[in-house]
């Protein structure tokens, strides 16, 4: 007999697909093979999927687009003050897959999976193995949410939680809504920048289906990431009630300059995206060479400020591992070269 089994939704097709290949990626850009470190990409392997490549610019290696994927040889690099868990979540950890750094809201490992591998990923050297969460470890979480009164909100982090299936994320979703003492669930996720069709009535149906208020949280690190398809997806989640921010990370060669900031700004609030934080980097091996220091970092948002209004200057802030919230950096005006 054939098992009862859902039909795979266009967004898994497309996620199976993902190129993993860096021949074959080079090969569609018209670029050499010999681009890519093997070394880098044993460590981390490439993965991206089909619509991202769509928006990289052909022949061009420098591609903001790519350069964010493409496993390279300055990735082997020893680079003091660079961990393997820059962010000390191995210290914050309240169970399996359960990370709680803040007072009010914790962290869940909803899904161990990315659709798109970063290169400069915090989590890049995160032990999945060791946290999914899962059959009794899902009952575990929740008596560990439960029992503190102090929390409001929870996180569905990953890996990209949007990996996980609809159903899953609604049955998840709604024993969270159970916890009287909850208030919002957030997701953070590159899933709709990367496959736009991520975003199904399923989804938000499931993400909004309780008395939780829901927020996603985007992460888009550059203009030419936001297309007419990522911004219907948005409208779908802001349509139906869901409150949609996004965060970047700053990277040298990709997004370090004010007009790029600028276009990433404009580009979300086409859609109604909220900027929400710029992060410096965070210091995980094998992404020193993405880094630009803190003061250029505030005189970029410094000029940032002059150009745009106040609501679409995202926050320049850093994660210090231990610190009760997360570090703003003071935007600096007047002292770029
Ligand atoms: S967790 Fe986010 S930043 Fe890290 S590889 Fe996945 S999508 Fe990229």
């Amino acid at each position: 007999m054939i098992p009862n089994r859902s039909p795979r939704a266009a967004w898994q097709d497309t996620l199976a697909h993902a190129v993993s290949d860096p021949s074959d990626l080079l090969a569609r850009l018209e670029l050499p093979s010999d681009l890519v470190s093997g070394q880098a990409r044993n460590a981390f392997p490439l993965r991206v999927p089909e619509p991202f490549i769509a928006r990289m610019r052909k022949g061009d290696p420098n591609d903001p687009l790519l350069t964010q994927v493409l496993p390279l040889a300055a990735e082997s690099d020893s680079v003091a003050g660079y961990s393997t868990d820059p962010l000390g979540e191995a210290a914050a950890r309240a169970g399996k897959g359960v990370v709680h750094k803040y007072q009010d809201r914790v962290l869940l490992i909803a899904s161990s999976g990315c659709a798109i591998n970063c290169r400069y990923c915090f989590r890049r050297h995160f032990p999945y193995q060791d946290n999914q969460i899962s059959g009794r470890h899902w009952q575990d979480a929740l008596r560990y949410i439960a029992a503190d009164k102090e929390l409001r909100e929870v996180i569905f982090s990953g890996g990209d939680p949007l990996v996980t299936t609809d159903r899953r994320l609604s049955e998840m979703i709604r024993d969270l809504a159970e916890i009287p003492h909850l208030q919002r669930v957030r997701i953070h996720t590159r899933l709709p920048i990367v496959i736009p069709a991520r975003i199904t009535p399923e989804l938000t149906e499931a993400m909004t289906a309780t008395r939780l208020k829901p927020v996603m949280v985007l992460h888009s690190n550059h203009p030419q990431e936001i297309d007419e398809s990522v911004g219907d997806a948005i409208k779908q989640l802001r349509q139906q009630g869901v409150t949609v921010l996004n965060q970047a990370v700053l990277l040298r060669g990709i997004n370090d300059n004010v007009a790029t900031l600028t276009r990433l700004s404009e580009s979300l609030f086409e859609y109604g995206v909220l900027p929400y934080y710029l992060f410096v980097l965070d210091r995980v091996a094998g992404a020193a060479h993405f880094d630009v220091p803190d003061e250029e970092a505030q005189a970029l948002v410094g000029e940032l400020q002059t150009c745009l209004p106040g609501y679409l200057v995202p926050r320049l802030a850093r994660e210090i591992a231990g610190e009760p919230s997360k570090t703003l950096l003071t935007p600096l005006r007047g002292n770029r070269d």
